[in-house]
């Protein structure tokens, strides 16, 4: 497989187009990669030294008017201009006329993300974490962004009063455990603003720990400097998520940021999207769990693409993932296996899928298969002594001796299945057969 040194020949030709004299200094400083990006089709064409058809030419532009263009120079460089029609960089970076046909399923928030909002740049869906998004601008525009309407668009920009109401939300909520800082990307803020809301955020004694969730190490890996790096350092304990999606992304310098981020004692995780004719095959993706996890980065999610307006091009059957995750579960490292989601559509949240590995059950047997294809017998125990939880853990035999342990209230299946719960089925509302009950 082809690397990418940094400053590579590649990348001096497309300094050279910008009638630029850049030395390699300039190139890794990332404010100069953020003014020098593409962000129309003439200087794409001009960097690359390739032309589009004016039919075609019409059509982008279209495009890039609806769901606006920005590369740095540094992803532009790592695009195979002699394979362009099948890059997996050019795809996720660049506008297909694709992207302006509407297809049935699609929705411009699938997630319901701002119904799930009770405050501005605060998404809040599940009980214990929320997603706060503190930018809206991102070093690149991935083609396959979910989000697509929203990022550049100055109406949500957040200022900084809005984001104040953020972390007073997060303070008043003392369920909030985790806080996902997200956007746009939260590195194109400086650093002094970063701190800023990290400091805030610290200040709150039920947030334990935050994440970061940012595709910087992948599209714009100079941003990872010592200076962030060290600063990131005095909130610990922080997360990072980056979002890799081939492994043709894993070059020499988006190494060096990941090893600069994992030596300074971030825990990694990555996240992909199945992306059709990008990603959709299982050796490519076993590939690129390969290469993250030598780079120390855990395969965290896989997702089904959303069904976000713009991305039918994109979408795969679910299927796809289910065979790529045949062939990862049991033919891979445990760690290197990401969990495959679903994100479901109206603010369901993330709904694991994987395939089956329990062919069938009785009394005191359960048959499984595993990833050969042997069907094995797990003989269940023979005595177990049930213990009938009725929540009074202090005349439990098993000792959960803490004090700070969390109230526990049980939801969904996992209440059908507590002894304290009276509750035996949940029924969905507007049911015809209840409705007539009335
Ligand atoms: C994905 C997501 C989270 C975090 O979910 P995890 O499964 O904990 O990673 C939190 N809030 C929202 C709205 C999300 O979409």
């Amino acid at each position: 497989m082809q690397e990418t040194i940094i400053y590579n020949d590649k990348q001096k030709k497309i300094v050279k187009k910008m009638n630029s004299d850049a030395v390699i200094s300039q190139w890794k400083d990332w404010k100069w990669q953020l003014r020098h990006s593409v962000l129309d089709i003439d200087t794409f064409e001009k960097l690359l030294g390739i032309k589009f058809d004016a039919d075609e030419k019409n059509v982008l532009i279209k495009t890039i008017a609806k769901f606006p263009l920005s590369i740095t120079p540094y992803y532009l460089s790592l695009i195979n201009v002699d394979d362009l029609k099948d890059d997996p960089i050019f795809k996720q970076a660049f506008p297909s006329p694709h992207e302006l046909e509407l297809s049935s399923c699609d929705r411009t928030d699938p997630l319901s993300e701002d119904t799930d909002s009770p405050v501005r740049g605060i998404t809040h869906r599940y009980p214990d974490r929320v997603l706060f998004h503190i930018s809206n601008i991102c070093a690149m525009y991935c083609r396959h962004c979910t989000r697509k309407r929203k990022v550049s668009d100055v109406v949500s920009i957040l200022d900084k009063n809005e984001i104040l109401e953020g972390i007073e939300y997060i303070k008043n909520n003392r369920n909030i455990r985790d806080v996902l800082l997200s956007g746009g990307d939260p590195l194109m803020l400086s650093d002094e603003n970063l701190d800023w809301i990290l400091t805030n955020l610290r200040e709150i004694p039920h947030v334990e720990v935050i994440r970061i969730g940012t595709r910087m190490p992948v599209v714009l890996p100079y941003r990872i400097t010592n200076e962030l790096v060290e600063m990131l350092k005095k909130h610990h304990p922080v997360w990072i998520n980056t979002h890799f999606n081939h492994p043709r992304e894993i070059t020499e310098s988006s190494r060096k940021a990941l090893a600069r981020l994992a030596d300074a004692g971030f825990p990694l995780g990555n996240q992909s999207v199945l992306l059709s004719g990008v990603n959709d095959c299982p050796r490519i993706m076993k590939k690129l769990v390969h290469k993250l996890v030598m780079n120390r980065v855990r395969p965290y999610y896989l997702y089904q693409c959303d069904l976000s307006e713009g991305l039918s091009h994109f979408r795969t059957p679910v299927g796809k993932g289910i065979e790529i995750m045949e062939n990862l579960i049991g033919h891979t490292s445990g760690f290197a296996v990401p969990t495959y989601v679903i994100d479901a559509p109206g603010g369901g949240g993330k709904i694991p899928v994987m395939p089956n590995y329990i062919i069938s059950w009785s009394t005191n047997k359960v048959i499984l298969r595993n990833f050969e294809g042997v069907i094995t017998t797990y003989k269940e125990p023979d005595s177990y002594k049930t213990v009938f939880c009725d929540r009074n853990c202090q005349k439990c035999s098993l000792q959960l001796k803490v004090d700070d342990a969390e109230e526990y209230k049980a939801t969904g299946i996992s209440k059908l299945l507590s002894d304290f719960d009276k509750t035996d089925s949940l029924i969905p509302e507007n049911t015809e057969r209840v409705d007539r009950r009335i």
